[in-house]
């Protein structure tokens, strides 16, 4: 048996599949960059926080409590859970398509918004489902977050923009998830943007990253 048979093999072929992680604390502005992006490259965006969310109010699903609290605590839902929800929403863009040339003949890029928070879901991610090709890693000062946070929650209605969830989400961060910007780091995968400038100027940033992607200059860190 060669070593590629022994290994499990991984849900979607990273050849045809492009993964790129978009990480960075609560309210450093994944969501708003990774919507900018889409609209240059075409691809998919999936914020896990958004798909745990509308896990949670659907009608019947068997974890929606579960998630609830974990959420309010600002802690990391059971990764089973949040890799389950990433894979079928992949999988029903993959069956949909998008337009662009990024989607022909059973191809796809995807901006994995959120995610992953945790070692081990970076490592389940990268080993069964499909290897991300690069991190764009958002990162600006806690004051700078807390702000933005504390605007959001006058209208997001979510039940963790308020200080004392935020908190939490500040700690859980940088227990669990500077591990995770570490690791990729360490391969060579991480570009660091430094989030505190303009919307425009930061999108300008991560444009210019995400498209040495596709132009194949990947592994390599870049500060921004
Ligand atoms: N969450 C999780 N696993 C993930 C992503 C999110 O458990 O992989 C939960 C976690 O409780 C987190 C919350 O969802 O605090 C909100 O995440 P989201 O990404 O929406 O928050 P943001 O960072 O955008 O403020
Ligand atoms: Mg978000």
């Amino acid at each position: 048996m060669s070593s590629s048979e022994e290994k499990k093999a991984q849900v979607f072929d990273k050849s045809k599949v492009t993964v790129i992680f978009v990480l960075g604390g609560p309210g450093a502005g994944k969501g708003t960059q990774c919507a900018n992006l889409v609209n240059d490259l075409g691809f998919c965006h999936l914020s896990a926080g958004d798909l745990l969310r509308a896990e949670q109010n659907r009608e019947g699903s068997e974890y929606g409590e579960m998630i609830r609290t974990y959420i309010k605590e600002g802690q990391i839902v059971p990764m089973e859970v949040t890799i389950k929800l990433l894979e079928n929403a992949m999988n029903a863009a993959l069956a949909e398509g998008l337009p662009g040339e990024g989607w022909a003949d059973g191809k796809g890029r995807f901006l994995i918004d959120g995610f992953p928070r945790k070692m081990d879901q970076a490592q389940k991610f990268d080993n069964e489902v499909c290897e991300c090709s690069l991190v764009l890693f958002f990162t600006t000062t806690e004051e700078e977050m807390l702000k933005r946070l504390l605007k959001r929650g006058e209208t997001s209605g979510r039940e963790d923009d308020n200080e004392e969830s935020i908190k939490k989400r500040f700690r859980v961060y940088k227990e669990q998830t500077m591990p995770v910007i570490e690791h990729y780091t360490k391969l060579h995968k991480a570009a660091t943007i430094d989030a505190t400038a303009t919307i425009e100027e930061v999108h300008q940033k991560a444009k210019a990253v995400v498209e040495e992607v596709f132009s194949g200059q990947v592994n390599r860190n870049i500060t921004a």
